[in-house]
């Protein structure tokens, strides 16, 4: 078979010149090194002295970053398996941190080979580290497997309310940090294959060829994978189509009932027959949990009485005013404008009027939902977020709408219909380099390559088998799926681009 090696970043090319700096063996399996490319004292380097904390042994800061990158390796090495050895070309340097939204880092595959001897599917990219393991030998020497480039800012309190990276490896973060450990992990899958080589801004595939991604990215409206489209318009229109994408591969799919809860969130409309139907309910990270059972009542809009009133802003639990349409809602369903104060204190509001349960809607067109954020021990009812073409539909209804907020128990949470597909993150409008090549942000629990961070899971589990079908093997030893517990970032959403790694402040 002829042999054909991209380079997808020849940029960073230059890079390579860099290393004769000492590489650092992990020692689980020594198949990664995480290779230091920062030059003088700073990054991997820093001699800044540091206490040792949450199982991270360094004395200095530089030491404390390089064991979380090599524990993060270790963690993939103990659990993938090749005979080539995977090289990290790794640094953390000062990057974008400015007006609370920050670039936290990126990581990416350095090169794609495709018709390579041991090549699972023909006409295929697969990711170089991935190929070199498929084909037990080094592809392209002189390249590394991936690149990965953290922020040094995010140390120097550029966040508002975040002092620094939590350099632990325990999963026990402790308030205003950012664990890196489970970020790193995330970069490194994205590296590894969790990514596909296609722009979804103009629907090209990398030198016009599927990579292996694509060929298990299933577009249900379209009924075709991303690689058996005909035109990159086709995967541009597929690009948005919140909810209607999965990876449609079998190990996937058979092991996802054994991660994602039996239930998916929805806002059950049962009243007037026009639309009939479950509307895609993205479920608050605060109060109770939504069951099978769930609340039902009308959907009655908020009225405050103030401002827009249809925010819910001011209220019973606020500012101590009642409702103007309090009546109507005690006993139901509120439909608030998503805006201006928490979504706590909205749904406080509301459950202080007397309402069973709170759907907002977004005020922005776009999809899908995203979960409610924040943290209120007081509110004692379910509620979630729908999307502003819903709420819109809703609202137009002349008659009552009656609705249940709760789950649809047939269905697993973050899978497409009856065929427990998972989903992968379609978005309208489009969040280039992070679309399409993370899961959704439905599945629940979080799973780790879900695009927020603050949502996302800390445990490798459906990565594994997302891993073996594209072709990774699975080591001989006996697998033990480490367990990691996540601490959520309460007021923060950890946006993860595979093109890079963004940090932004929601209101
Ligand atoms: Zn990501």
């Amino acid at each position: 078979m002829n042999r054909s090696m991209q380079p997808v970043l020849a940029g960073v090319v230059a890079l390579v010149v860099a290393l004769a700096l000492m590489p650092s063996p992990v020692e689980a399996q020594a198949r990664f090194f995480i290779l230091n490319v920062n030059i003088g004292p700073t990054g991997f380097n820093d001699p800044t002295p540091v206490e040792p904390v949450g199982g991270n042994p360094g004395r200095t800061l530089g030491e404390q970053r390089l064991g979380v990158f090599e524990r993060a390796a270790g963690i993939w090495s103990a659990l993938i398996d090749s005979d080539v050895e995977i090289v990290v070309q790794s640094m953390m340097n000062p990057l974008f941190c400015e007006g609370g939204a920050a670039t936290l880092g990126t990581a990416a595959a350095f090169t794609a080979v495709r018709d390579f001897d041991g090549a699972p599917l023909a006409d295929t990219w697969y990711h170089v580290a991935l190929a070199r393991s498929l084909s037990g030998e080094d592809l392209s020497p002189g390249y590394p497997d991936m690149f990965a480039v953290f922020s040094t800012n995010i140390d120097n309190g550029c966040i508002p309310g975040i002092d620094g990276w939590y350099y632990g490896v325990d999963g026990n973060p402790p308030p205003g940090t950012i664990e890196l450990l489970p970020i790193v992990l995330h970069e490194l899958a994205h590296g590894l294959g969790f990514a596909n080589l296609a722009r979804e801004e103009d629907g090209v595939l990398f030198q016009g060829i599927p990579d292996i991604y694509t060929r298990f990215t299933f577009d249900h409206v379209a009924g075709q994978t991303w690689a058996d489209m005909a035109t990159n318009r086709e995967r541009v229109a597929s690009a948005l189509r919140c909810g209607q994408v999965s990876w449609n591969g079998p190990l996937v799919t058979a092991e996802a009932p054994n991660f994602l809860a039996l239930g998916a969130p929805v806002l059950s409309v049962e009243q007037p027959g026009a639309i009939v139907g479950d509307f895609t309910l993205a479920p608050a990270r605060f109060g109770p949990m939504l069951d099978a059972a769930g609340v039902s009542g009308t959907i009655v809009a908020a009225d405050d009485g103030n401002g827009t009133a249809s925010d819910g802003c001011e209220g019973p639990a606020t500012t101590g005013t009642p409702w103007v349409n309090g009546a109507a809602v005690a006993g139901n369903i509120a439909l608030i404008d998503r805006g201006t104060c928490s979504f706590t204190d909205k749904v406080r509001n509301a459950q202080d009027s007397g309402a069973v349960g709170v759907v907002v809607a977004d005020n922005v067109a776009s999809c899908p939902p995203f979960d409610l954020t924040g943290e209120d021990p007081e509110v004692a009812i379910p509620s979630g977020r729908i999307t502003l073409d819903d709420a819109n539909l809703i609202r137009s209804q002349v008659m009552p709408v009656e609705a249940r907020l709760g789950l649809d128990p047939t269905r697993l949470a973050g899978t497409f219909g009856d065929t427990g597909q998972v989903l992968l993150f379609a978005t309208d409008p489009l969040i280039p380099g992070s679309a399409i090549s993370h899961f959704d942000t439905s599945p629940f629990p979080d799973v780790l390559m879900e695009p927020f961070a603050n949502f996302a899971g800390r445990e490798v589990g459906l990565t594994l088998p997302f891993f073996r079908e594209i072709g990774w093997r699975r080591p001989l030893s006996v697998l033990e799926i480490p367990v990691l517990e996540w601490r959520g970032l309460a007021a923060l959403a950890l946006v993860l681009l595979a093109s890079g790694l963004w940090l932004v402040r929601r209101g």
